[in-house]
């Protein structure tokens, strides 16, 4: 099963001023000269912000997800020393699915867990290192940036948020405790494990019917259930969920209890208008009411679009200099692992060239011994 938790949580700004003027419009200090890395207890006696004083890095990576972990594994092979603040819950969206059975490479399938750990150790043995906690502030006004996580003060001169996306969910006790046992947030990951069986989706939007007619392919019923009485959907995916064979559909209602034991057997749904309940049998439940970027922290300083996710320029750049964006935190498109992975690799290979960009020009702008120009004869 393949679940989208909750993410980066606990994100909050430094600054709370005209940080988005100085995202666009502040002009960018030059690259500090890059000390080596030094970690907790180092003394950078440089950094203002509250907090201990950690490490500097070349290149800081947010997240650990298959983005960061690729991120990693590649600034990592560039010598870049990656530090990657990992998240308190390391690992990202796929430390919570029990099966990938579509990541390449793996013909057998492989446990999200442990194809997770698998990045994790790739990107450590070529010098990553990783650091478990949340991201509690950030400060992207200059450069060096300034990121603070648990209570610990960073700075990169070059940063890659990779902090994914989180499933909305119904916010319902029994549907949390049935995560992974029927309970999910991605058919493209988990339609597959529901071959004739009865599922429901729940929404009304274009995920939703995108979900329920996925799922068709695998399931004997699938049914959603939608808390009015028209979808917000699109007209051509209303249309082809609503006259499709496969497909019922529950107008007016809302899930108020998930249902079963160790796994999934049952909701218990409730009719909008006259407040009645019953139950339903099902077997699947796929949640589809929306994502949401985990990008609170950089929403201030980086530009987002109408759907709160992160906008990238020009491959994999952000509008700061030196901030790059990888995977679902800019991606509501994919939303897959793979995609992610790739973006990752994008990520440190844009980040590695642009720093090598401003290497180039403080070589440039050192000032030159004058010529001496030999005396006419
Ligand atoms: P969405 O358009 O915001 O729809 C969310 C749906 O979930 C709505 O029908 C909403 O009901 C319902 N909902 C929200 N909170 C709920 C709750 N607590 N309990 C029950 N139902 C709840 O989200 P989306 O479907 O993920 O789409 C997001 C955006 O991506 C849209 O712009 C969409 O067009 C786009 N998208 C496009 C495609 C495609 O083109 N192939 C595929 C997927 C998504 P109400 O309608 O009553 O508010």
């Amino acid at each position: 099963m393949n679940e989208n938790p909750a993410g980066f949580g606990g994100l909050q700004m430094i600054d709370e001023g005209d940080s988005a003027a100085a995202a666009t419009a502040a002009p960018m200090a030059p690259v500090s000269p890059i000390s080596p890395i030094a970690f907790e207890g180092a003394d950078v006696s440089a950094l203002s912000m509250d907090g201990q004083a950690g490490s500097h890095a070349r290149v800081l990576i947010i997240g650990s997800g298959p983005a960061g972990l690729t991120a990693a594994i590649y600034a990592a092979r560039a010598d870049l020393e990656p530090l990657v603040i990992a998240g308190f819950v390391p690992g990202g969206q796929l430390m919570i699915t029990s099966e990938v059975e579509n990541y390449p490479g793996f013909p057998e399938g492989i446990d999200g867990p442990q194809l997770m750990a698998g990045m994790r150790a790739q990107a450590e043995r070529f010098g990553a290192r990783l650091v478990d906690v949340d991201v509690e502030a950030v400060d992207l006004s200059e450069r060096p940036f300034r990121i603070t996580a648990g209570g610990t003060r960073y700075t990169a001169d070059a940063l890659i948020i990779a902090t994914g996306a989180s499933a909305i969910w119904l916010d319902l006790p029994n549907e949390t405790r049935l995560r992974g046992r029927g309970v999910s947030a991605c058919a493209t990951c988990d339609g597959f494990f529901f071959r004739d069986k009865r599922v429901a989706v729940v929404g009304g939007g274009d995920s939703a019917l995108e979900e329920a007619l996925f799922l068709t392919k695998f399931a004997s019923e699938v049914v959603i259930i939608h808390r009015r009485d028209e979808f917000r959907g699109s007209r051509i995916m209303q249309d082809r969920a609503m006259t499709h064979p496969g497909i019922r559909i529950e107008w007016n209602s809302r899930v108020v209890d998930v249902l079963g034991e160790d796994k999934i057997s049952g909701l218990r749904l409730r009719d909008t208008q006259s407040g009645e309940e019953r139950e339903m049998p099902i077997e699947g439940l796929f949640v589809a009411i929306g994502h949401k970027p985990n990008t609170d922290v950089f929403a201030d300083w980086l530009e987002t679009d109408e759907k709160g996710y992160l906008v990238v320029h020009d491959h994999t750049h952000s509008g700061i200099e030196g901030v790059f964006v990888a995977g679902d935190v800019h991606d509501h498109r994919y939303r897959q692992a793979i995609t992610a992975a790739g973006d990752g690799c994008k990520a440190a290979i844009d980040a590695e060239r642009w720093l090598g960009e401003q290497a180039d020009e403080a070589v440039a702008t050192v000032p030159l011994p004058p010529v001496e120009v030999p005396a006419a004869p």
